[in-house]
């Protein structure tokens, strides 16, 4: 049996975040400018709170400039909202972040939608959404944009291939499938409504899943040879143990995969590089330069 290559999504995103941290020594000795990445948290959600620290501390690793902004829980929208209008108008903020989930109270589709679009770096408003739909230049949601790069480094040319997007969601499954579908390649989105999603899957030459459903694309889903793209992160307990693991079964895809994205180790270390080259890049448009390398 022909093992899949294991997708080392750590190793990738610290040569990501290597050429990043090069870049923004070349914009300060060059342009005496900063990348600077706002991050806005409400409330106390412990997972959120994990992400929004590993978030400053990669953001001052590749020499940019991290603002944290934590607000309680109870914060009116007024408020957030006058805080986003502070950030949008700092020039030394090229990039804002809210960290969802937004505590029930707040509508976060109408916090989203006041970040100016240049320092939306989630590509996450209804401009870059739809910058991403009709090919414009947009900023593009991280996490599918590190699935794109590790899939075009396995793959290359991307054009005329089958790709299955397991989830739809705004965050992941969707803006995949649009980045895919800008790549050339044939693209379908399943989701639970989806009839023989193993039927659907055996027919993908690329399969991102983005389900939040442990280990529920089976190994012999897969079609042999096919790369496929592990978005899921959830924790399960095994053997008295709690652990993560994807939305593949990746002991039983491994052995039918021609590349595979571990859980952990994928797809999680490339959002957060996708990140910071969203900043460099949100740095770069707002002051006229051309887009970083
Ligand atoms: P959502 O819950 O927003 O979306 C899940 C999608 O999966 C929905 O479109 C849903 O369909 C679909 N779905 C649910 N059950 C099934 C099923 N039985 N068969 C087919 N499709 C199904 O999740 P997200 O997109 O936000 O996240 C997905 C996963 O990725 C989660 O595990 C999350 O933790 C992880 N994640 C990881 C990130 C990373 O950095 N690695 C970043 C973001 C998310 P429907 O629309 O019909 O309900």
């Amino acid at each position: 049996d022909k093992q899949a290559n294991i997708i080392d999504g750590k190793a990738f995103a610290a040569r990501l975040r290597g050429r990043i941290g090069a870049e923004v020594a070349r914009l300060k000795a060059e342009h005496d400018l900063t990348p600077g990445l706002a991050v806005v948290l409400v409330g106390e959600d412990p997972a959120s709170a994990v992400y929004v620290r590993n978030k400053g501390i990669q953001t001052r690793e590749a020499g940019m400039n991290s603002f944290e902004h934590k607000l309680p829980a109870d914060t009116k929208a007024e408020d957030l909202l006058a805080l986003i209008a502070r950030l949008n108008a700092d020039p030394a903020v090229h990039g804002i972040l809210v960290q969802l989930p937004l505590p029930d109270h707040l509508d976060s589709d109408l916090v989203i939608n006041a970040i100016d679009p240049a320092k939306d770096v989630d590509g996450f408003t209804i401009l870059n959404v739809g910058r991403l739909g009709t090919g414009q230049s947009a900023m593009v949601p991280c996490t599918p944009l590190g699935c794109l790069m590790m899939l075009n480094d396995r793959l290359g040319d991307l054009s005329g291939l089958n790709a299955v997007v397991v989830g739809r969601s705004n965050i992941v499954g969707k803006p995949m499938a649009q980045l895919l579908l800008g790549a050339n390649a044939t693209v379908t989105i399943a989701h639970s409504r989806t009839r023989d999603l193993a039927a659907v899957c055996r027919n993908a030459d690329i399969v991102v899943a983005a389900v939040g459903r442990p280990e529920m694309i089976k190994g012999d889903w897969i079609k042999p040879g096919a790369t496929v793209i592990d978005v899921g992160i959830n924790r399960v307990e095994r053997d008295g143990k709690s652990r993560l693991v994807g939305d593949v079964d990746f002991a039983g895809a491994v052995g039918h995969a021609g590349a595979i994205t571990p859980v952990p180790g994928g797809v999680g270390p490339m959002t957060i590089a996708c990140l910071l080259a969203n900043t460099l890049t949100a740095c770069c448009r707002i002051n006229g330069l051309a887009d970083p390398a």
